[in-house]
């Protein structure tokens, strides 16, 4: 696929799969929760009020889009995501677990390598509403909270 990501694009997603803490991105070392060979569990830093504390996985690799992620991947991210969501149900006490995955600009893609979100939900939460509001950028201790919850929760 034709690259999406605007000329001159440093991927905020790489640096921090790389270990590289910088301006050019918001992941913290801190903040990653699980990795392998080939996907890698962070808590997101922009967070939706009242579904805190959400992950994304993304491929170790750099991968613009569900179009251009090779299937062998794309399975780990699968058996990924069922092990994350039994986890955050565990930790989080959540009542269910929502999964959200954006390509382009036109489907809400923001950062231009694959991530696949999941939100722990909540009886009666307010997530379909406040997702259409601005998410707001964590503070960097809450998010070491919640890893350190799931790390103790594995
Ligand atoms: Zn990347």
């Amino acid at each position: 696929m034709k690259s999406i990501a605007p000329k001159d694009y440093i991927c905020p997603i790489c640096l921090g799969n790389k270990g590289i803490e910088s301006d050019d991105t918001l992941l913290k070392q801190a903040d990653l929760v699980f990795k392998d060979d080939l996907v890698s569990v962070w808590i997101n830093s922009f967070w939706i009020k009242g579904n805190e504390g959400h992950l994304i996985i993304v491929p170790n690799d750099h991968y613009e889009t569900l179009y251009d992620l090779p299937s062998e991947v794309g399975h780990r991210i699968f058996e990924v995501s069922k092990t994350m969501s039994k986890l955050l149900k565990k930790v989080y006490k959540c009542d269910g677990i929502t999964l959200r995955q954006n390509n382009e600009p036109a489907g809400d893609q923001h950062a231009f390598h694959y991530h696949l979100h999941l939100f722990p939900r909540y009886i009666n939460d307010n997530f379909n509403k406040e997702l259409t509001k601005k998410s707001y950028l964590s503070e960097s201790s809450k998010r070491i909270e919640f890893v350190e919850r799931l790390k103790e929760g594995v």
